[in-house]
């Protein structure tokens, strides 16, 4: 684990290249690094780390970062290299009695796992004693449930297991062009083959495939069993695999482990034996050493058992009870852990940070309100309620406002920036996309001027002197209300005195730059916005430091958005006769081609060959416009604003148009390849339509037959609900996808799933929530907050505030 050396490449081609953040095989430059000194974090004891923290906080940032920020981080990074290299190499001796907590001390500290075993273990990401702990197995064998291969039966998901018999890898002369691998596996009841098919190979490498399943050994089958329609005999076809080792096989019960067995992930070198023994070894010497840090009265209130009962018995159980007592108490610790982190951060916040006090004073609140054509809803008046509150109130606010798109978020945007005007500060509204920031700017703009105040539009593609302008009358205190997207703060901006900036659609931002906006200058206060609905396992997690309000009612008057699942040519030509209808109804039409390679040459390809189409076969007596992310800002203005004004009846477009774009008049939303889109995605899409009162409809074109697609398109015909929508995507895709946490700055969960564990979860969050109120700043549990700190070790930042 000493080998700093790729990290060290990578930075010097990265500064070689003016700092692209630059994409690598696997990933952009920053996420490797980041990956690379987590690496390095848990390689080194814990009183060390504290220099390599605030610079691998600083990589996760990297993408929002100026070039001579990034610059700068590069050099810290640079500069701490030799100092790292030579911890790490006095790391890999280990030195007894040194380390100030045993579960730092180095896996070699286990007996029977020398430097080899060490060295492999690396691999996955095992370097410590408290790594090894966690190193949870992948499942149990039950040897009294067990299948034996003389019962076994076609279909559904089964593991089996026995000794290898015979192993052959061959090509076979009819298929000159594949190879074969079969292996035999008997257990006394019978034998069954499992076999592979691959490419054509040489001698050599058959041979390599053979050695991979040693005569004798027993194996582990885990698949689905099905009948050999030539021979007619039960088969596998590609099961998973693992090697037990030489003693197994017919009698499980002999391994001095129990009837229940611990399978292991493993790696190349890495002998689920030897790692069991090692496991066993590990529990018995350090267990003793282990201290429960929950406090005995959560422990029974909960009915959670004991800490070093649930390591024991996570790996080596009795019984299913006793297993599922062990997950039930270390799932709750990870939600726990997290939980108590986002907790205690807010209060952090709320202590320590300082807050400008913003009362709703004078009546430009009022006028605002007499001005729109419309009555806020009851929804929207609650949510500016709350944010009023927190707003007058001596801490800082932490709110992040939810709303479903085409729920009015953009109102209540503006009615907070205006309380921040009224008491004499500027405020300033974010958004992710030059577009979206030109269309909230025009809507604004309007508004603005009827109050007698003054709005600013900053982005990237002005010219130079433009922006000069604007950067003048900003410092001077001329304007009121800026809109832009993230060069708003990014640029030299400075504001007079920023009170109160608005985040719109901030997943698009990522949550990390809500500790990069934190530290900029003067603290302003920040509101947060996405219309994104997350489930609220999600949320408890993603934000669960923040205070949450949720727009959860439409405007009066939206009728549902009818969504079709199109297939076919036949259905095809009823939606553009639809499309048709509607145009000449006097409606606007959206198509739109999704995001299909890395390349975005290729999309730009398949939405300019429909535009061409349908301008000019389809529906020629129509004008039609095109809009994608190659062409430059001005022309894409030119179109938009063409749509918005109505002079365009079709809009055929890549997914620059999935934010925020508002334009009542359309009525028709076509999504081509619906399958490639995620869901959440594809409730964004059809958000665009259906603003203006009138009937509005959304085609999803795919003609895909998978079961994935026809799960997911069948969730969108039948809700228009976000929050359904968000809910089933989460069961669908699992967590994983969803919650990057590497985006998030959070630790990983590896038991916990957050879609079955919803229920510990409100428990964890409850009991955090209870702890920190009793006790901010957890003076009373010492032991407590010594392990959240731990725990969050890689991501102090998160916890340090202020
Ligand atoms: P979001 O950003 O939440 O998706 P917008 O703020 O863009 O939604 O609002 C969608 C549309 O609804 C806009 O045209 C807006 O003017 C309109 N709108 C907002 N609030 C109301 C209301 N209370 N009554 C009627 N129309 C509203
Ligand atoms: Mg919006």
């Amino acid at each position: 684990m000493s080998d700093l050396t790729k990290l060290r490449q990578a930075l010097t081609i990265e500064a070689k290249h003016q700092y692209p953040n630059l994409k690598g095989n696997q990933a952009h430059f920053a996420d490797f690094v980041a990956g690379e000194l987590l690496k390095v974090l848990k390689a080194m004891p814990e009183a060390e780390r504290r220099p390599v923290v605030p610079i691998k906080a600083a990589f996760d940032r990297y993408p929002t970062l100026s070039a001579p920020e990034r610059a700068d981080v590069v050099g810290a990074l640079q500069a701490l290299l030799p100092t790292l290299q030579e911890k790490l190499e006095k790391k890999a001796k280990p030195e007894p009695g040194k380390e100030a907590d045993w579960r730092d001390r180095p896996v070699q500290f286990v007996k029977g796992i020398g430097p080899r075993m060490a060295q492999t273990l690396t691999k996955v990401n095992v370097h410590t004693v408290d790594d090894l702990l966690r190193y949870y197995p992948r499942q149990h064998l039950d040897f009294q449930k067990r299948v034996r291969i003389g019962q076994l039966q076609a279909g559904g998901h089964v593991t089996i297991w026995g000794t290898i018999k015979k192993v052959e890898a061959y090509n076979p002369p009819s298929r000159p062009n594949m190879s074969i691998l079969t292996v035999w596996v008997t257990d006394g009841t019978g034998t069954i083959s499992a076999r592979w098919f691959g490419k054509k190979s040489n001698k050599f490498q058959l041979d390599k495939q053979k050695e991979r399943f040693p005569l004798g050994q027993s194996l582990l089958l885990s698949g689905e069993p099905k009948v050999d329609s030539f021979s007619g005999r039960i088969v596998f076809d590609r099961p998973e695999t693992e090697i037990l080792g030489d003693t197994e096989g017919a009698e499980g019960a002999s391994l001095n482990v129990g009837r229940i067995v611990p399978i292991y992930p493993l790696t190349d070198g890495l002998n689920l034996k030897n790692l069991r023994k090692a496991m066993r070894v590990a529990l018995d010497m350090y267990l003793p050493l282990m201290r429960d840090p929950l406090p005995a009265l959560i422990r029974e209130s909960q009915k959670l058992i004991g800490l070093k009962k649930a390591v024991e018995h996570i790996h080596f159980p009795q019984g299913p009870q006793e297993l599922a007592e062990a997950r039930k108490r270390l799932v709750f610790d990870e939600l726990f852990w997290l939980q108590l982190g986002l907790a205690y951060r807010r209060s952090q916040v709320k202590q320590k940070t300082e807050a400008l006090v913003l009362p709703t004073a004078g009546n430009l609140i009022q006028r605002f309100k007499q001005l729109l054509p419309f009555q806020l809803t009851g929804a929207q008046e609650r949510v500016f309620m709350e944010i009023q509150a927190d707003l007058a109130a001596n801490n800082p606010m932490n709110r992040l406002v939810q709303g479903d798109v085409g729920s009015g978020k953009t109102v209540v945007a503006f009615l907070s920036l205006l309380v921040a005007v009224e008491n004499g500060y500027q405020g300033a509204l974010m958004v992710p996309t030059e577009i979206l920031a030109e269309q909230h700017f025009a809507k604004i703009q309007g508004w603005v001027e009827e109050l007698g105040l003054k709005a600013a539009l900053l982005l990237g593609k002005q010219s130079k002197k433009e922006r000069e302008a604007t950067y003048r009358a900003v410092e001077a205190g001329h304007i009121h209300i800026v809109v832009g997207t993230h060069a708003l703060i990014q640029d030299k901006v400075t504001f007079q005195n920023l009170g109160l900036v608005v985040i719109d659609e901030q997943h698009r931002f990522g949550v990390k730059q809500r500790a990069t906006l934190r530290s900029k200058g003067r603290q302003p206060e920040v509101l947060y916005m996405t219309a994104t609905p997350i489930p609220r396992t999600l949320a408890l997690t993603m934000h669960g430091d923040l205070d949450v309000s949720v727009i959860d009612e439409l405007p009066p008057g939206r009728k549902p958005i009818e969504t079709k699942w199109a297939r076919g040519k036949r259905e095809r030509e009823d939606v553009w006769q639809l499309v048709e209808e509607q145009i000449l109804a006097g409606r606007q039409a959206y198509v739109v081609y999704p995001l299909i390679e890395e390349s975005e040459k290729l999309d730009v390809k398949a939405a300019t060959e429909a535009y061409e189409w349908l301008q000019s076969e389809k529906f020629p007596q129509f004008e039609i416009g095109l809009l994608h992310g190659q062409m430059s800002s001005d022309e894409k203005d030119a179109v938009m604003e063409a749509f918005r004004t109505h002079k365009l009846h079709m809009l055929v477009a890549t997914t620059v148009i999935e934010v925020g774009v508002d334009v009542p008049n359309s009525s028709v939303m076509v999504i081509e390849n619906a399958e490639r889109f995620g869901l959440a995605q594809l409730h964004q899409l059809r958000g665009r339509v259906g603003r203006g009162g009138y009937q509005s409809y959304c085609f999803l074109l795919s003609d895909s037959k998978s079961d994935q697609t026809k799960q997911r398109l069948s969730i969108m015909q039948a809700t228009n609900d976000g929050f359904v929508v968000a809910e089933q995507d989460l069961a669908l895709r699992g967590p994983g996808e969803f919650l990057g946490t590497r985006q998030s700055g959070l630790p990983d969960l590896v038991l916990a799933n957050l879609v079955e564990d919803t229920e510990l979860l409100e428990l964890a969050r409850h009991t955090a929530l209870r702890l920190v109120s009793a006790d901010p700043n957890l003076d009373h549990y010492p032991m407590l907050k010594a392990d959240l700190f731990r725990y969050f070790h890689a991501n102090l930042s998160f916890l340090e505030v202020g």
